[in-house]
């Protein structure tokens, strides 16, 4: 279910262009417009929900199961020799797109910008 005004929903329905790295029914994964680092890639549920407040349980789980398969294609295609995953939630928290995303940064040692 695709919410108006959403531009994550916008992405999965093709309105905005993304760099895809992974699709099926339920999830969609694409670089992140601001690479933190090389391969920083964002995992969303199609089903739009605002955050982990609101995400049932379901979703939730389809989410999540897809995230080692899309760690290690990342891996394998950037070579990092480690990994940060990260869910904001709300503003405070530095959540400033309201549809439920987890951040895949890869890692690459002293000096890869990120901290
Ligand atoms: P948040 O701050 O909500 O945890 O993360 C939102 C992320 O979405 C940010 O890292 C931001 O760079 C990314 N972002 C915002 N708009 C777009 C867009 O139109 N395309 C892509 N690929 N990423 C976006
Ligand atoms: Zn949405």
């Amino acid at each position: 279910m695709s919410h108006e005004d959403c531009i994550f929903c916008k992405i999965i329905d093709g309105e905005i262009p993304s760099a895809k790295v992974y699709e099926d029914d339920k999830v969609y994964a694409f670089l992140d417009i601001s690479q933190v680092t090389k391969g920083h890639t964002l995992v969303i549920p199609k089903t739009h929900t605002k955050n982990i407040y609101e995400t049932p349980p379901e979703v939730a789980k389809e989410l999540f199961a897809r995230v080692p398969q899309i760690a290690n294609a990342i891996k394998d295609t950037y070579n990092p020799i480690g990994m940060n995953l990260l869910n904001n939630n709300e503003e405070p928290a530095d959540q400033s797109v309201f549809h439920l995303h987890i951040h895949i940064i890869p890692r690459y040692g002293d000096g890869d910008g990120y901290s």
